[in-house]
């Protein structure tokens, strides 16, 4: 029989109830007992549900109440001392280290989160140090794996994998020549001793997950898999039988690192790595099963069913159905819980969708028809053949219109008509900016007024009009603030956006959104990404009217604002019909009409933000890698290029290390990027040769602290000992959004005040 697999499944319930819980138990609203509650009901429902569907390999341990790598290093007492000396209870201890704990006397920072591969999931990093000793500190998957059998479900409990759990990791500032990977030697008897463990407990399987073998990998790291794997089956009697996984890509080029390991079985993602299967038969042992990852845990598609028996079958043919597992492609954690709980969705749309909990039938239906023959699922196979061609074919998914654009889109619309010097000079005389040009990102803070206001538009209790005076007397305000304060370049301040790209988005043709497509981005933050559902063009003007009317009650210039096509289609949910370089050049292409129209009417500074630029980069280095810088520079030029000379570009970037080169590669005029937190010297240096003019943030937007003008002269000065003074801009780290009034105002005067103190030196 081939039998069915899912690697993890969404822990948020199916209307955020983890997060309505974790959030209530931090404002002391419910007591620990209240959210575990919670949390089990959770994991009773998610094993149910799976169990009902007719999976046959159930996972545990996929639950977490903030992050499952984070619950792993508390597991294995990879604890920082300054975490410990608090005596904090387990779930505290989690918080704290997840989200830094500021109480009484006590006052600990977050542990470093990053992001999940190229995914929107954020891990907590295992932090390591000479001084770290591994040991088993409690039993979260043995209770969960027991949890499970005490409602009579046999479960495959996952955890991190030793290499990925070392590799991911990194040193403590105390241990900083510490390699983490060198302590795989004290890792392995502790890991060992876990399996053991979970063995006593009943588990007949585990699924361990190295994902890592999707990355280039330093030659170190790929021996460390032979050690870690013969040094576990040294105790293959008393462990459970393993399922190495790996997932997000290919893992040809560490293929050797995994060959011959004694394993029991292997999973590899086929959605994103179709073209490793034959390499991957190649080093399959004689008895090591395959679990063929073939439903993105990923996107919300429906999956072409007949497309993957085809793709699985002669693979059964090769290994006979015993030793085939059909699987999510990776866990499920990324997709939204349950498409049965949209009810606004239109009719259409909504059967081209699969979220988590449809995804469940589709793995049981593929290992069916495989088992059993496709007649056994005929029904099923049938009605997903209709939604497939029914979504190939409809007009929400095509439109001829846009596909021609794209098709002739030539070079010469990705480059403005002169180089940026000669550009320059006609700006100069244009605007006619003080050395030291001061400016913000966009926002300004989105007070509660302006949230209640948009609801109350959106249920329709106010009329456009009504809400249209609120967006203006919120950008009268925003304006004159910027005067007082003597900002030089100003913004509206965005208060009429929800989102940077669902604001978009809901102005898109080509986009659809859900009520409760949640996907948990970390800890209790959970994002409802906008789905791209076909070719995407601008039917109208989206920005125009916010801008000219702050353009129209201010002399100094007004920078109009926009998302980048790579940031919109990076924070959605892409098409997988279309490549995504044909989603960024329809989103360029919209975007430039948008920016033509700014200039047309008056505007022009006009700032395109792609923050997600760094994220979107494929996780290997190789021709993949070098095609997306590609296009995603050319998306940008695309749409910043219609403008005359005198049209100031900006763009801004942050949450991520930038490449100098890639921001180069946009030619933008001036670029703003995120700054006051990074320490390391060498990022100074690295950005100063960017040739045009650019914008390092000089203040941490994400809190409420005040720096000085004084520490404002420190700051610029230690960037001036770089930087040419005229090609330097004066700004925040980012978008003023979360901050209050009165923090905004003391911040930015003072900014103001040490970029005057700059120019009067000058
Ligand atoms: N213009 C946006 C803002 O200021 C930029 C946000 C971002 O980069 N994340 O809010
Ligand atoms: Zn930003």
């Amino acid at each position: 029989m081939v039998s069915s697999a899912v690697l993890g499944f969404p822990r948020i319930g199916p209307f955020r109830e983890l997060k309505k819980a974790t959030e209530a138990y931090w404002n002391s609203k419910i007591s620990q007992e209240e959210l575990l509650k919670v949390g089990k009901e959770i994991r009773l429902n998610n094993l149910k549900l799976q169990k009902d569907a007719g999976i046959d390999s159930i996972p545990s341990n996929d639950f977490s109440y903030y992050d499952a790598i984070l619950d792993f290093s508390i597991l294995l007492n990879v604890i920082p001392q300054r975490y410990s000396n608090e005596n904090l209870s387990p779930l505290d201890l989690l918080f704290a280290m997840g989200r830094g704990l500021q109480k009484g006397s006590i006052d600990l920072p977050a542990c470093e989160m990053v992001k999940w591969f190229d995914s929107n999931y954020h891990y907590v990093r295992p932090t390591f140090s000479h001084s770290t000793e591994f040991k088993i500190n409690g039993s979260k998957p043995i209770d969960e794996y027991l949890e499970a059998k005490s409602i009579g479900i046999e479960t495959t409990p996952v955890l991190i994998g030793p290499v990925s759990f070392l590799f991911l990791g990194k040193s403590d500032k105390d241990s900083l020549d510490l390699d983490p990977i060198s302590l795989l030697d004290k890792l392995l008897p502790v890991y060992q001793q876990l399996l053991v463990k979970l063995a006593s407990a009943g588990a007949k399987k585990v699924q361990i997950d190295e994902p890592i073998l999707v990355l280039d990998l330093p030659q170190n790291v790929k021996s460390a898999f032979k050690v870690a794997f013969n040094y576990l089956a040294k105790a293959s009697e008393t462990i459970p039988s393993i399922t190495l996984t790996t997932y997000f890509g290919d893992v040809i080029p560490n293929l050797n690192a995994i060959t011959g390991l004694p394993v029991d079985t292997l999973h590899f993602d086929f959605v994103r790595g179709s073209s490793q299967l034959s390499a991957v038969l190649d080093i399959l042992k004689p008895n090591q099963s395959l679990s063929v990852g073939i439903v993105d845990g990923r996107n919300i598609w429906k999956n072409d069913l007949s497309k993957s028996i085809d793709f699985i079958k002669p693979i059964v043919s090769k290994l006979g159905q015993d030793r085939v597992i059909v699987a999510s492609a990776s866990s499920l954690l990324h997709s939204p819980v349950d498409l049965n709980n949209e009810k606004k969705l239109d009719a259409e749309i909504k059967d081209f969708f699969s979220f988590a909990t449809q995804k469940l039938d589709e793995i049981v239906v593929i290992s069916k028809a495989l088992s059993n023959g496709e007649e056994s699922v005929a029904d099923a196979l049938a009605a997903n053949k209709a939604s497939i061609h029914a979504r190939e074919t409809s007009t929400i998914t095509n439109d001829p219109a846009v596909q021609e654009r794209v098709s002739k889109i030539t070079p010469s619309l990705s480059a403005r008509a002169s180089v940026f010097p000669d550009r320059y000079k006609v700006q100069k005389s244009r605007f006619n900016l003080p050395l030291y040009p001061t400016t913000t990102i966009g926002s300004f803070p989105q007070t509660k007024a302006i949230r209640q206001t948009r609801n109350k538009f959106n249920k329709g209790l106010i009329t456009l009009a009504e809400y249209d005076q609120f967006i203006q007397s919120e950008i009268d305000e925003v304006v004159k603030f910027q005067e007082e304060v003597g900002l030089d370049v100003l913004v509206h301040g965005e208060p009429e956006r929800n989102d940077m790209v669902q604001y978009f988005g809901e102005k898109l043709k080509g986009y659809a959104f859900t009520t409760n497509g949640w996907v948990q981005s970390y800890g209790s933050r959970y994002v409802r990404p906008p789905i791209i559902v076909g070719d995407v063009s601008r039917p109208q003007a989206m920005t125009v009217k916010e801008s000219v009317y702050a353009q129209s009650i201010t002399k100094k210039p007004m920078k109009g604002m926009l998302t980048g096509p790579i940031t919109c289609l990076r924070w959605s949910f892409p098409r997988d019909d279309i490549s995504l370089k044909d989603q960024s050049l329809q989103l360029a292409l919209a975007l430039r009409d948008e920016v033509q129209d700014l200039e047309a009417a008056g505007i022009n500074v006009i700032q395109v933000d792609e923050p997600a630029i760094r994220e979107g980069l494929p996780l290997r280095d190789g021709q993949e890698r070098h095609d997306y810088l590609d296009y995603a520079a050319k998306s940008f030029r695309i749409s910043t290029s219609g403008v005359q000379d005198d049209v100031q570009i900006h763009s801004h970037f942050c949450y991520s290390d930038l490449d100098p080169n890639h921001i180069k590669a946009l030619d933008a005029d001036v670029v703003s990027i995120e700054f006051s937190k990074k320490d390391d010297p060498n990022y100074i240096q690295e950005f100063a040769n960017y040739p045009n003019h650019i914008g390092l943030g000089l203040f941490d937007i994400h809190s409420p602290r005040v720096p000085s003008t004084e520490e404002f002269i420190q700051r610029i000065a230690t960037i001036l000992e770089v930087y040419q003074p005229e090609k330097f801009w004066i700004n925040p780290d980012c978008g003023l959004k979360t901050r209050k009034w009165d923090e905004v105002r003391a911040q930015l005067t003072n900014m103001v005040a040490a970029a005057k103190y700059y120019r009067e030196k000058a």
